[in-house]
């Protein structure tokens, strides 16, 4: 039977991510292998049929929402296979893409992992390793996102202040590209010479052209990252899904830290919260996050907590707030929490923050509620965008990951508060302010509101161009943000990233609608 089915009602659920972008499809493939895979490309080759990719479809760009053809969902390839050492000593874990993130936590933490299959290697090197010893940091801050879906946005979160985005944390990818060849590609092994790139494929053939003749952004590649001598794997990375389908990865896997540990504190100005941001930035030992939460995103989820029994564990915001900040410490030892704290509590003093007034957790369980309070913005983001839809079918979620670099992030900052007050629309902005990017989110209730906050969207791109930042830091350009993309590089750049996907995707079948906008030629 052919893994390509037609779409029916049953997989309606698969035509939308958790942007609530809604797409639509004519066939559907559940593949459980890379053969599987390859037969559903080479079926979308032969009949000229765009494919779009998912993973867990929790992307917020609107990335996996298909635009027609083939939903090619890759849910059910959910095996780790196997773990070894690299020549370098570091453990590597191997694993099909739709592996949640959720279930290499688990494998690492408590071992719980089925090993059927692995090869005696692995199941030696697996056996010589403790539960809770090794960790994989990119953490999107939804755990339900899978490692082939992180791969695809270069997913960053959180902990990516001390740890960086998920690139840096991939060894090697196997990519099924758009004739249905399979590329192998390994960090450090497969390079581009210069601007030349030559992709090994698995049946001894080759798929080369020339890299685009300008370098993505430093500050957080956007669209696609693009550098001289690059690895090759890094051309995959973050493209979402237009230039090749991961069918298997290789984890990078650290030693865990030994204690979690951290602090939420509150403001009463956003001024006094930037200053203290500026001086956990230069604190040491470097935080592994620095998150923030305007009084919007504060009052949104209080509010939320009347509805939702699950919000009412959260913790009880202290009366007088403007603004918060989430540090958080991944540690050697109590015996590094200590100094830490104090030192921490002299800059909140110094800040204007309260240290009478604030959150600390000084282990893994405790960290969890401060962590629960985080998540809880998103989840609450999500509640309106679902209920708003519920008015107007055409609204998604509206939330941008621009960044900038260090000397320009008060600036951004003061814009977003600046416009998003005079715009009179509702809106939040929390997030990765250690990474200067933050979301400002705009909660539009009708079609009006959703293009003012686009129109928004727009105007702050063209700033943050200037600044020297990117329009997206980790959630993709996907369908959502491409008009964004389009300001940044400009038309001539732009239709030298569609010349480069045309070399890899011929037909142009991959990630249809994703990434790239079509410019007069
Ligand atoms: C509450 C919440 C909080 C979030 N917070 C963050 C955050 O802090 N940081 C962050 O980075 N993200 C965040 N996200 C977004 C999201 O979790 C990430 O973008 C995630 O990495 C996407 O994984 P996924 O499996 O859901 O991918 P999907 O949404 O299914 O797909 C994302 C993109 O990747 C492509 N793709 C998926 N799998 C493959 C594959 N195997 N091969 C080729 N292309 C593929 C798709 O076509 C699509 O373009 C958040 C989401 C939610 C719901």
């Amino acid at each position: 039977m052919s893994i390509v089915q037609p779409y029916d009602d049953r997989f309606q659920s698969l035509l939308f991510d958790e942007s609530r972008t809604m797409g639509r499809a004519d066939f559907v493939a559940m593949p459980r292998c890379e053969e599987e895979i390859v037969e559903a490309v080479k079926f979308c080759d032969a009949n000229n049929v765009p494919l779009t990719a998912q993973g867990a479809r929790t992307g917020l760009a609107g990335g996996a929402s298909p635009e027609g053809g083939l939903i090619l969902n890759l849910s059910r390839m959910n095996r780790i296979l196997g773990i070894r050492r690299g020549a370098d000593g570091r453990y590597l874990l191997r694993a099909q893409p739709g592996v949640p993130l959720l279930a290499v936590r688990k494998a690492l933490s408590d071992k719980m992992v089925d090993v059927s299959g692995w090869s005696r290697e692995s199941l030696d090197t697996f056996a010589s390793v403790r539960a809770g010893e090794l960790f994989f940091s990119p953490d999107p801050t939804e755990p339900t996102a899978s490692i082939g879906g992180m791969a695809s946005c270069n997913a960053c979160g959180a902990r990516s202040f001390l740890y960086g985005a998920t690139r840096r944390h991939v060894h090697a990818l196997r990519v099924v590209l758009a004739d249905g060849r399979v590329a192998a590609l390994e960090r450090g092994r497969d390079r581009a010479a210069g601007r030349e790139f030559s992709i090994p494929c698995a049946d001894g053939t080759s798929l080369s052209g020339k890299l685009p003749d300008f370098d993505t952004p430093d500050i957080k590649d956007a669209g696609y990252f693009l550098r001289p001598d690059m690895d090759l794997v890094d051309l995959f990375i973050g493209s979402q899904g237009t230039l090749g389908i991961v069918s298997e990865l290789e984890l990078i896997l650290m030693p865990a830290p030994k204690l979690l540990a951290g602090v939420t504190a509150f403001f009463p100005s956003d001024e006094c919260a930037l200053s203290y941001v500026a001086a956990m930035k230069r604190f040491s030992p470097k935080p592994a996050s620095i998150e923030f939460f305007n009084r919007d995103a504060l009052a949104l989820v209080e509010a939320q907590k009347l509805e939702t029994p699950a919000f009412r564990q959260l913790q009880e915001l202290p009366e007088d707030y403007c603004s918060a900040a989430y540090v958080e410490f991944n540690l050697g030892g109590e015996e590094e929490l200590y100094p830490a704290l104090e030192q921490l509590s002299g800059a909140l003093a110094e800040a204007g923050g309260d240290p009478e007034n604030t959150w600390v957790a000084r282990d893994g369980l405790e960290l969890e509620k401060l962590l629960l309070f985080r998540h809880s913005v998103p989840e609450t983001i999500d509640i309106h965008v679902e209920r708003n839809k519920k008015n107007e079918p055409a609204i998604t979620i509206l939330s941008t990951d621009m960044a900038v670099p260090d000397a320009r992030f008060e600036e951004l900052f003061w814009l977003y508060e600046r416009d998003l007050a005079e715009s009179g629309l509702m809106s939040l902005i929390f997030g990765h302010i250690g990474e200067n990017h933050v979301h400002p989110n705009v909660l539009a209730r009708n079609l009006d509101e959703y293009e003012r906050g686009h129109a928004l969207f727009e105007k702050w791109a063209r700033a943050v161009r200037e600044m020297g930042g990117t329009i997206t830091a980790e959630h993709g350009a996907g369908k959502i943000k491409k008009p964004l993309l389009l300001i940044l590089y400009g038309e001539e750049r732009m239709r030298t990233l569609l010349d480069f996907k045309r070399a890899l995707d011929p037909e142009g079948i991959l990630g249809p609608g994703n990434v790239l906008t079509e410019v007069d030629r």
